[in-house]
């Protein structure tokens, strides 16, 4: 039986406004409406168990058709991952609902000195969710956006001398900057939040954290770009473990498999009953509420630096070009990403470099992560690409924990 967390018993009047209106748009469209042919009304949580779920793709035709509009100011798209040669986007209205996850979560309050430290640009939409949390929260900000290797001392200085209160970025990101400070003695003592989104909490950071600023706690959000923020989490709660919003409907399959539906009236996305990917389970948070426990991806995706990576996708890119037999991508904990190229026949002098070209140069997917961090994707020619010593079998991906 599939199980849900919601804030109230069941679907409300207004709920079931919601579930009807989403049920008529995606019938609109015309190649999803056998699929939903079958589906009278979702009025329960019981009718909407028998709903089909929606899959990435299933979304991107949706607002391929749909092309939502906001009712009122700009309607915002933003990228939320595919492959190097197309966008997956989603939509959302100024604000990107940020006045709902600032009523329920307090992570910045009017006193704080916050620096935003997620990327910006390519129509990444964590930045600029940051800023519509912080103008909620009426504290004092500034936007850093991501740092290069040789930016970390003059930054972390200034973010000392301006008594910087709270930190938000990527933990991948938050690593490097925070495993630098502690590497280098710096302390933070006037820090005290660190938001986070994007990727699982990482107990290194924590770690971090505590020699740089000891009185820095983590508040994290989870979501996509789709769903925006479904979630929150606060210094109480286990770090995987998170308090759905109140607009926000998660359903727990039978395979552990997470789905959303968002009953924001204002939600542009055609959010029912949608896949995100990620695994879980309802249960009860160390600070004592029912909550959603998120176990990870499942669907052949990675979060790398805060961006949905398709592994198949990308290796199956990476063999397109000219030389290439092969390819495998390499996770290390040192947040590297190699990419390993089996060649075909002779493997010409150039070909480490074309295939580094070809991912950094394309307009869309990972490109904008090594931009600005050349030094986090590396590219290696090889013999051969690493197997399974029991299968004989080569992965697309291979994850080390030896950095
Ligand atoms: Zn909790």
């Amino acid at each position: 039986m599939s199980e849900f967390l919601l804030s109230t018993s069941d679907l409300t009047e207004a709920d079931r406004a919601r579930t009807r209106a989403l049920l008529d748009r995606l019938r609109s469209v015309p190649a999803l409406a056998d699929r939903y042919a079958g589906v009278e009304a979702i009025d329960t949580l019981d009718d909407l168990a028998k709903a089909p779920v929606m899959l990435k793709d299933d979304l991107q035709v949706a607002l391929a058709h749909l092309r939502p509009r906001a009712e009122q100011g700009t309607t915002w798209v933003f990228q939320s991952g595919g492959s190097t040669g197309s966008p997956q986007v989603g939509y959302a209205p100024t604000g990107l609902y940020m006045d709902e996850v600032h009523a329920h979560w307090k992570a910045l309050t009017a006193d704080d000195v916050f620096v935003n430290g997620w990327s910006a640009g390519k129509m990444w939409g964590a930045h600029f969710l940051a800023n519509s949390y912080a103008d909620h929260a009426g504290c004092v900000a500034m936007n850093l956006g991501a740092m290069a290797k040789d930016e970390y001392d003059p930054w972390l200085e200034f973010f000392r001398t301006r008594k910087v209160t709270a930190f938000g970025g990527t933990p991948s990101v938050l690593r490097l900057v925070f495993g630098h400070a502690r590497e280098a003695g710096v302390k933070l003592p006037d820090l005290r939040s660190v938001l986070w989104l994007g990727e699982g909490w990482d107990p290194q950071l924590g770690e971090d954290l505590a020699a740089v600023a000891v009185n820095a706690r983590r508040w994290g959000m989870f979501g996509s770009t789709e769903t925006w923020v479904v979630a929150t989490n606060t210094p109480d709660c286990a770090a995987d473990t998170w308090h759905p919003l109140p607009s926000q409907l998660v359903c727990v399959g039978e395979d552990e498999m997470l789905d959303f539906t968002t009953l924001n009236p204002r939600g542009l996305n055609p959010i029912l009953r949608y896949r995100t990917g990620d695994a879980g389970r309802i249960v009860t948070c160390t600070c004592g509420d029912r909550a959603l426990q998120v176990l990870g991806r499942r669907d052949g995706l990675i979060k790398y630096r805060g961006h949905l990576v398709n592994v198949a996708d990308l290796v199956r890119d990476v063999g397109t070009i000219p030389g290439v037999a092969r390819a495998q991508l390499v996770v290390t904990g040192n947040d590297l990403l190699e990419v390993l190229v089996l060649p075909a026949g002779e493997a010409g002098g150039r070909l480490a470099a074309d295939v580094r070209e070809h991912i950094v140069g394309s307009a869309f997917g990972p490109s904008i992560v090594f931009q600005r961090n050349p030094h986090a994707l590396e590219v290696r020619v090889v013999d051969a690409l690493i197997g399974n010593d029991r299968t004989g079998k080569i992965p697309d991906l291979v994850t080390r924990h030896d950095g």
